[in-house]
């Protein structure tokens, strides 16, 4: 995940500092000399960084701090209050007109993920209860209108095109027409982009803006490409006055930097996250929560977020109602599995519980989703019988098991274990013997 190794610098650094009863100027200023190189390293821009670390200073060797009784905490207050300022404070919201259609226009460069942001912003507002309306303006790159029908067919939205012989500004002109006479309030435009800033494409994106004079243009930056991502928005900002950035591909294990420096260079705040490839990966960014991920204490709020979007309430219960009499059975389980992982990868999810924000601690424990894989195979090799009833699995279904799931005995073997042992858990939990500090086992 992005941020994963920054974060691992940081809360090293920070707990350090928690640690001392005391702290003296000296220490607070080892620390931040610390943050400093942890920031560079994630490919923060320079004078960013600069400015943070001064600003920081400032508040922090002051005898607001040295006088505390938690002087580290208090250390960390500050960080994070500033980290948040610097990625824009609180979300910002994008601009609906009163008068429909609202007019969003995608730009960016070739392969940023427009196209996708495009769909998943689509998808996004659908669910908001708007009706969108895709508009396919890449004239250039042939499989780009391709790419966004079938956006609009898998998200069941319309989609306007000309084909690629029209004109990008007429193709603008005219989604307006079909908006209205199709009852779309809200018109997502898609641009056609360049591998490289170039004069004809702006110029092409000016002329787009002025015939319909968008509500809200987005910049779709791709985080992967660090400090070219920012000197890319600053370029784009000049020319077309943004409103906000679309920061995609943060699932990758891209180090940060853009994310933390974009908004201080350009002014313009980050609105979107984009966290995969999936359309449901799109998150509204707050720079609040990011901060508090960055730093490990977690993201509650976003999981709740996420819980709440990918999880089938009326199946949670009677899984609910299954563990309570204690009729859980493998295939609930797999079930279960299931639904944690349309939250997403197992990685991004423990990193927002606090205090396992840090990689290392994830490291540790050793939730990869290839071992989710692994357990999915096997009991998808084993009959329904024995989901229901593990205690049935001899030896030599569990070599069938193993044969049929592609494993090995021991991970079939490691997997009853584990299912047991959760079983155990609940009965205890269901008659109140639960000790306390016990915990559960992740699969
Ligand atoms: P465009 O040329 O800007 O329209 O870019 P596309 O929308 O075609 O995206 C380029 C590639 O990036 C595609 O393979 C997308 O699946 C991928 N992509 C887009 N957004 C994300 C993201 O948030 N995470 C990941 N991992 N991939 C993404």
């Amino acid at each position: 995940m992005i941020f994963s190794s920054l974060a691992e610098k940081l809360q090293d650094t920070f707990n350090k500092l928690k640690g001392k009863g005391k702290l003296s100027e000296k220490d607070v200023k080892a620390a931040l000399k610390e943050v400093k190189m942890a920031l560079l390293e994630a490919d923060v821009n320079y004078k960013v960084v600069k400015d943070f670390i001064k600003k920081i200073e400032e508040r922090a060797v002051g005898n607001e701090v040295m006088e505390s009784l938690t002087p580290g905490q208090h250390v960390i207050k500050i960080v994070n209050e500033e980290m948040q300022a610097l990625m824009g404070g609180s979300k910002e919201d994008i601009a609906i007109s009163s008068e429909p259609p609202t007019i969003i226009m995608m730009v960016g460069l070739q392969g940023s993920g427009k196209t996708t942001s495009a769909g998943k912003l689509a998808r996004k507002l659908d669910k908001d209860g708007k009706n969108p309306l895709l508009v396919a303006g890449d004239v250039y790159r042939p499989a780009a209108i391709r790419q966004l029908q079938v956006l609009g067919e898998r998200l069941d939205l319309p989609v306007f095109s000309m084909g690629d012989d029209s004109n990008p500004v007429d193709i603008a002109k005219g989604s307006i027409n079909y908006a209205s006479s199709h009852n779309c309030d809200t018109i997502i435009l898609d641009t056609a982009g360049r591998l490289h800033i170039d004069q004809e494409m702006m110029e092409e994106l000016e002329s787009i803006k002025a015939a319909v004079d968008p509500d809200e243009i987005l910049l779709v930056v791709d985080a992967m490409t660090g400090q070219d991502a920012v000197n890319v928005a600053k370029n784009f900002d000049q020319r077309l006055d943004v409103d906000g950035i679309v920061l995609t591909k943060m699932d990758g294990d891209a180090r940060g930097g853009a994310a933390l420096s974009i908004k201080a260079i350009t002014g313009k705040p980050i609105k979107f996250a984009g966290t995969g490839e999936k359309l449901a990966d799109l998150e509204t960014f707050h720079p609040d929560r990011m901060s508090s991920r960055i730093l490990g204490m977690g993201d509650v709020l976003s999981l709740i977020e996420k819980a709440e979007q990918s999880i089938d309430q009326e199946k949670a219960k009677k899984l609910e109602e299954k563990l309570r009499k204690n009729e859980f059975t493998l295939e609930d389980f797999m079930e279960q599995m299931e639904q944690v992982r349309n939250m997403g990868p197992m990685d991004e999810i423990l990193g927002m519980i606090p205090g396992l924000g840090g990689a290392k601690q994830l490291k540790n424990m050793q939730v990869d989703d290839k071992h989710l894989d692994y357990i999915e195979a096997i009991i998808s090799s084993m009959t329904p019988e024995e989901r229901r009833d593990p205690e049935v699995i001899n030896g030599s279904r569990r070599k069938r098991i193993a044969q049929g799931s592609g494993t090995s005995i021991q991970e079939v073997n490691r997997l009853l274990k584990q299912f047991r042992q959760t079983k155990k858990m609940m009965k205890q939990l269901n008659s109140g013997k639960m000790k306390k500090g016990g915990g559960f086992n992740l699969p």
